[in-house]
Order: structure tokens, then C-alpha cells, then sequence
């Protein structure tokens, strides 16, 4: 009886183990069926990836290539610009020889050309002490002429020598502009008078400059505006400044005749004047060459704003040196 409950017990449990294991293997089946469908999905995004990382790497291929391909370009434009560049400084120094050598031309021409044209002087007058009560009409005439030509030929030697030598000797020194300007006004207080002239000056800068060429600049450029002025026309000039980054900005605006943009650069060029109806005055043609000059001097630029019969603004930058 005892054995009989044993067995019974036992086939029990042995049901109940097979049932489990049933269960165990149908999971098992199902999870191995899952994988397997995984996998095959897993196949397919990875076919896919591979096709995609195919893809970018050819177009990092063909980018690479057309970047070397630019990289080689740029590389040809490099070198042909370096050689642009060297070709101007080339330029730029056979330039400044040039420069120097007309210059140095036209201080000994003028330098020379004096003793000659002393010599005609001197004649002239020994001539015209001597001989003048035996000339008609007519010789006296052409001996007026002769005379005037040659004082004009003087004045315009005179010119270009001191055009030559504007820079020879330069000396840099830190130059208070409000106290150079209330200089160069009272310098010219005769003309400033006589033509009723008013000057308004702003608050001006200390700078480091050439001083004697500096002053001369503002006086060329006062005296041009009192000189280029309509009849019967009250003179007014304002003069201004202005800091640019490392370089400082003036300017010197009138009420004058005004000048037509055609001769707005022709007119910084050695004996150039302008002429039409308007310019009854006398000058030379040299002032505002030497401002260029001197303008040049301080590494700057000089140009011209004007409006024909209303006025005239020269404006000019200069470079602070450190001293
Ligand atoms: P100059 O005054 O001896 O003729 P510049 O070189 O100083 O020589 O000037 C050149 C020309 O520029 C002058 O002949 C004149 O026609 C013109 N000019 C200069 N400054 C002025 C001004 N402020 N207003 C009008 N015209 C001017």
C-alpha cells in the first residue's frame, strides 16, 4: 500500500516535470524563432548600412578629391600672387629710384639753370642803363618783354628748387596743432585783415611731425582759400580734425570759387593751374605740389571735395609716429 502511494506520487511528479519541460521547450522554440527573425532583420539593416557607409565614402572620395584638386588650385593662384607681389615691390622701388633721380634732376637743373638766367639779368640791365635812349618804340617793347619773361623764368627756378629741397633735412618733434596754427594765422595777419577773412579752428591734436614742412602745409592751403575767393566775398575757413585708428584726418574747408571735379587730381601736379574765367589769380602751380609732398612725407594722403562756386574742402591724413 505504502509503495503503491510512492509510485503514484512519483508519476505525479514525473507529469508535472514533463508538462514544465513541455512548456520550457515551447518557449524555448518561440525565443529561438524570434532570434532567428532578428538575425535575418539584423542581415538586412546591416546590408543596408554597409550600402549607405558605401555610399558616404564615395563621396568622401570624390570630396577629397575635388578639396585636392581646389587645394592645388589655390596653390597656383598663391604663387601666382606672390609673384604679382614682388613684381610691384620691384616696381614700387624702381619708382622711388626714379623719383629720387628726378628729384635730384631737378635740383641741380635748377640749381644751375640760376647762374645762367643771373648772368641774362645782369645784361638786361647793364643794357637797359646803357642803350634804353637809343631804342625805338617797338625795342623797348620787346626789351619790357625779354625782362619779364626772364623774372617769371627766376620765380618758377626758385619754385622748383625749394620743391627739390622740401624734405632734405627732416627732424621729427611732437608739435602742438592749436599752438602751430595760432602761429601760421598770425603769420598771415596782414592777408587775413586786408581781406576780412574769418578763421574758425577746432580743437586740434598734439602729433609727432616734420614742423617746418607741417606749418608750410597749413599755410599753402589757408592762403589758397583766402586767395580763391569771389569778388566781394567775405572769406570764411573752418579748420577740423579727426582721429582715424593710427592716423589723424584734417580739414580745411572755404567759401571760395570752387574747383570742377575734372581738376580734382591734376591740380597736386608740379606747375599745374587751372584755367578758366574764374582763375584771375596769380600764382605759380607749386603749392599745392609741395602740400602733396610734405603729406607724403608723413606716410598720409591728401584730396580735394568741392562744389564749383560754392567752396572747396582740401582734406589730408597724417601718420602719428612714435618718436
Ligand atoms: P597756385 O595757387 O600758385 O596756382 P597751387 O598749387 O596752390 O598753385 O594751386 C593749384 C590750383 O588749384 C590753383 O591755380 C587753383 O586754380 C586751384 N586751387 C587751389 N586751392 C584752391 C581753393 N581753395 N579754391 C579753389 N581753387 C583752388
Amino acid at each position: 500500500m505504502e509503495n503503491r502511494k510512492k509510485l503514484d506520487d512519483l508519476i505525479l511528479k514525473n507529469k508535472e516535470l514533463a508538462s514544465k519541460l513541455f512548456v520550457i521547450h515551447q518557449e524555448l522554440v518561440f525565443q529561438n524563432e524570434e532570434q532567428e527573425k532578428r538575425a535575418a532583420e539584423l542581415l538586412i539593416e546591416n546590408k543596408e548600412l554597409a550600402s549607405k557607409l558605401f555610399a558616404i565614402h564615395q563621396e568622401l572620395v570624390f570630396q577629397n578629391e575635388e578639396k585636392e584638386k581646389r587645394a592645388a588650385e589655390l596653390l597656383i593662384a598663391n604663387k601666382e600672387l606672390v609673384f604679382q607681389n614682388e613684381e610691384k615691390a620691384k616696381r614700387a622701388e624702381e619708382l622711388i629710384i626714379a623719383n629720387n633721380n628726378l628729384e635730384q634732376f631737378a635740383y641741380i637743373a635748377s640749381h644751375d639753370l640760376q647762374e645762367p638766367l643771373r648772368t641774362i639779368s645782369n645784361y638786361m640791365q647793364v643794357f637797359e642803363e646803357d642803350y634804353l635812349s637809343q631804342l625805338d618804340e617797338n625795342a623797348k617793347k620787346y626789351l619790357y618783354e625779354v625782362k619779364a619773361a626772364s623774372n617769371r623764368m627766376s620765380v618758377l627756378i626758385k619754385s622748383l628748387l625749394d620743391f627739390s629741397r622740401l624734405g632734405l633735412n627732416l627732424n621729427l618733434i611732437e608739435v602742438d596743432c592749436n599752438q602751430l596754427l595760432k602761429d601760421v594765422i598770425s603769420d598771415l595777419q596782414t592777408i587775413i585783415k586786408t581781406s576780412n577773412t574769418v578763421i574758425e579752428v577746432a580743437e586740434m591734436p598734439k602729433l609727432n611731425l616734420y614742423e617746418p614742412e607741417f606749418r608750410q602745409l597749413f599755410q599753402n592751403l589757408i592762403v589758397n582759400a583766402i586767395k580763391y575767393q569771389k569778388k566781394n566775398n567775405q572769406p570764411k575757413i573752418r579748420i577740423r580734425s579727426e582721429k582715424m585708428n593710427n592716423k589723424w584726418k584734417f580739414s580745411i574747408t572755404d567759401n571760395g570759387i570752387g574747383i570742377a571735379p575734372v581738376h580734382f587730381k591734376k591740380i597736386f601736379d608740379i606747375f599745374q593751374r587751372i584755367h578758366n574765367n574764374e582763375n584771375i589769380y596769380e600764382g605759380k602751380g607749386i603749392g599745392l605740389a609741395n602740400c602733396k609732398k610734405i603729406v607724403q612725407m608723413h606716410s598720409g594722403e591728401i584730396w580735394v571735395e568741392s562744389v564749383l562756386g560754392k567752396g572747396t574742402t582740401f582734406n589730408f591724413t597724417i601718420l602719428n609716429r612714435v618718436l
